[in-house]
């Protein structure tokens, strides 16, 4: 072998799955086609849920040295959605542009010893009982390979699944520009967002926002477009004079694509030793800003667990808990982005049903409902006294209990300290921490995964029984 996982992609996903890997001390290499992290702009915000996974390894302070912005509220189909009562510490969106969080994730991973090829385009993959060969410029053999490669993966068709779902019925243009002062300033803050918001009787719309750097601004525009073609540079120019007349000055044109309403979902996300995460296992139009934040979930649920199993510790059956637990989750933010098109139809049926929808989510309860799905905070893997829900970050007195979570192992928090001696003997894998109260007054202790999500409480069956099911036998 030569090394313990293969993560083919560069992206934010299979970076975010290298380090998970690394700082369990898992063998991983990275291969990314390109020679170099790709210009665009991409992703820009950071839903909360992601920024409580980034705090749970400490990253989180790293990355906000990038923040450009902290947006408090976000939206459902464009209907203003609040932030506020989630219960967490980063009730707002975090403005970070992709290749600033990728650099982050790449500083960390080089950090942990982990190693990354770039120019390294994967053709081919074979896998036997073993392990997996995947083939490129050179072979590469690993027990396991996790395919981060994004929407167009390669290693999803290899593999044959069918990538159900919607086709692509309307196309929306990207471009990252330089702008100057026409008749008015381009706005710098996000909040004046709105401002440079036009939208036509006939649906096309456009808009404008800072990417935070000087001059540097995200055009986006729908003309009606139905089917892909190439981006032309007279094509955008023209489109945003149709929009902004004098208003703002184009200067220059730095990248430009479009990306379309396709939604679909892989099949399965595991056949046998190689593993789909992130947009090579789901695609779906960025409304509401979820897809990175939904594949750097996917990876940070894979990770320990991968880790967990390459130690030898727990039982290869972990693994299926990845497709049980992320597909549903992906199947969930699918559904929510068909229903923001839906309530962005404009004839007289979605209209009203828009007007009724906008109506409900004035209700507190809606509202935190829908916000739930939006932000990654409702994610709820199922079970009972708690179990499958997130650990409310706390502070314990000596800190918060995130900061527990660092090294990437389990967390054991109990007010009675009987149930840290019934977890000594796994005490390798679980940061066992007497607390003076837990989220929950009606517990005395919860078994959190790395990942933040609770597996066992005291409301439950016995512990032991959870210790084995998910950080195996003990020593
Ligand atoms: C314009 C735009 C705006 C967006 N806005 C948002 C937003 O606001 N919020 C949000 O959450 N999401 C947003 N998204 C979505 C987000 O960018 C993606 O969900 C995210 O990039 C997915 O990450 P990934 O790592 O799965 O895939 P990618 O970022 O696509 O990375 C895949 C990597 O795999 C490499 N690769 C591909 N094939 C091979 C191969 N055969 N061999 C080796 N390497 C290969 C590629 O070079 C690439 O580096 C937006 C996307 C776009 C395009």
């Amino acid at each position: 072998m030569d090394t313990d996982v293969i993560v083919v992609g560069a992206g934010p996903v299979g970076l975010m799955l290298a380090t998970e890997l690394a700082l369990a001390e898992t063998k991983v290499i990275v291969v990314d086609a390109l020679t170099e992290r790709s210009g665009q702009s991409k992703a820009m915000s950071l839903q909360p849920r992601t920024a409580e996974v980034l705090d749970l390894r400490g990253l989180l302070a790293r990355a906000s040295e990038h923040a450009i912005a902290r947006v408090t509220e976000g939206h459902f189909a464009t209907i203003p959605l609040s932030y506020d009562g989630l219960g967490t510490r980063y009730p707002y969106q975090i403005g970070l542009l992709q290749w600033h969080l990728e650099a982050v994730l790449e500083e960390r991973l080089a950090e942990l010893g982990g190693e990354l090829r770039r120019g390294w385009k994967l053709t081919d993959l074979q896998q036997d009982s073993e392990g997996v060969t995947a083939i490129g410029p050179s072979t590469l053999r690993a027990s396991y390979l996790v395919a981060a490669d994004g929407g167009r993966s390669t290693v999803r068709k290899l593999l044959g699944d069918p990538f159900p779902g919607t086709d692509a019925t309307r196309y929306t243009t990207i471009a990252d520009v330089i702008l100057g002062a026409g008749t008015a300033e381009p706005p710098t803050l996000w909040a004046s967002m709105g401002q440079t918001r036009r939208v036509n009787p006939d649906g096309s719309f456009a808009s404008v926002v800072s990417l935070g750097e000087a001059s540097l601004f995200r055009f986006v525009y729908f003309d009606g477009q139905t089917e892909r073609t190439d981006v032309t540079d007279e094509e955008v120019t023209a489109a945003f004079r149709r929009f902004y007349t004098d208003e703002y000055e184009l200067l220059d044109i730095r990248h430009a694509s479009r990306f379309s309403n396709a939604t679909r979902q892989a099949e399965k996300y595991r056949y046998d030793r190689v593993f789909l995460a992130g947009d090579a296992a789901h695609i779906h139009p960025p409304t509401g800003g979820q897809g990175l934040n939904l594949g750097v979930q996917d990876a940070f649920n894979l990770g320990w667990k991968l880790a967990t199993v390459l130690g030898g510790t727990a039982p290869e059956t972990l693994l299926d808990t990845y497709q049980a637990e992320r597909h549903a989750v992906g199947k969930r933010v699918l559904d929510n982005t068909l229903a923001q098109g839906a309530l962005g139809t404009r004839d007289p049926q979605h209209i009203a049903l828009r007007q009724i929808f906008a109506e409900l989510m004035k209700i507190p309860e809606a509202n935190r409902h829908i916000a739930g799905m939006i932000t990654g905070l409702g994610i709820d893997y199922g079970g009972e006294g708690h179990v499958g829900t997130r650990l409310p970050d706390f502070e314990t007195g000596d800190g918060w209990v995130s900061e527990l979570f660092h090294s990437g192992k389990g967390v054991l928090l109990a007010t009675d300290r009987i149930y840290l001696e019934a977890a000594a003997p796994w005490a390798d894998r679980i940061i066992r921490t007497n607390v003076p109260r837990l989220p929950w007054p009606e517990l005395e202790a919860v078994l959190v995964r790395p990942d933040g999500y609770v597996c066992w409480s005291s409301l439950t069956r016995p512990i032991a029984t959870a210790l084995r099911a998910w950080f195996g036998d003990a020593e």
